[in-house]
């Protein structure tokens, strides 16, 4: 699989690209992914790549003609033109699965106030939302989409980080978990862990699984009043 970033922060992504599981992923070869820099593709004076919005107000806007040429000169047959906007799509593992169907994604990183719409409605086939807040740029969001379609390459985890065990592959979510030490400020380990029955620890494990999908909303843990 392919990954082209299109963004006017390349080195802040390239330095997590290292990393982890996204490094090992790169370095064996299972995922190539390119960074560009959207400045390259602008043939303004000084590499400009945004302006100020017609109709006046504060910020800056992308300007479509780099987006443009980057998007031309990245695409392919079967490329799939991703925007990251907090106006698209909710990212879900789901959409990560489609995701890892696809040859080639170019994904665009917004910035400022956010990109023309005449870019929008003639060059991207998907605009992906990884929440309902604001961030600064799609820098962050790039990496939270290629970081979960990664992990789903086969090949990419290794044994010690069980894809099929994780939340949300199989519609649960992952039991809870203990490591060392056995008492933390009087909570203990549950005493089934450390009982040596591994056929009773699954089972455990996998009731725990059921117990999360059915009972637990996802704010269970938001203890801020
Ligand atoms: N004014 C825009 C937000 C711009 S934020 C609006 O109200 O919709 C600048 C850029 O950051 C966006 O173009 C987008 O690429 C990125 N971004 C910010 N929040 C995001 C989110 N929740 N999901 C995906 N991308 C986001």
């Amino acid at each position: 699989m392919k990954i082209d970033i299109v963004t006017i922060f390349p080195e802040v992504i390239k330095t997590y690209l290292e990393i982890g599981v996204l490094g090992r992923a790169i370095q064996q070869k299972l995922l190539e992914i390119n960074v560009r820099n959207l400045r390259d593709y602008s043939e303004y004076p000084h590499r400009q790549v945004d302006d100020y919005p017609y109709g006046g107000g504060a910020g800056m806007v992308l300007m479509a003609p780099p987006l443009i040429k980057a998007v031309e000169s990245l695409v392919e047959n079967n490329s799939v033109v991703i925007l990251t906007s907090p106006q698209g799509c909710k990212f879900h593992q789901k959409l990560a699965r489609q995701f890892l169907q696809q040859e080639h994604l170019v994904i665009i990183c917004g910035r400022y106030r956010g990109v023309d719409q005449r870019f929008i409605e003639g060059w991207v086939d998907q605009q992906v939302s990884i929440g309902d807040y604001i961030l600064s740029g799609g820098e962050l969001p790039s990496m939270v989409v290629v970081e979960t379609v990664a992990r789903l390459i086969p090949g990419v985890l290794n044994n010690s980080e069980n894809l099929d065990l994780d939340s949300f592959s199989n519609g649960l979510f992952e039991e809870d978990l203990y490591t060392r030490p056995r008492e933390v400020d009087g909570r203990k380990v549950p005493d089934i862990l450390l009982s040596g029955n591994h056929k009773q620890i699954e089972q455990w494990r996998s009731e725990q699984r059921e117990i999360k999908a059915k009972e637990l909303k996802k704010n269970i843990n938001n203890k801020i009043k």
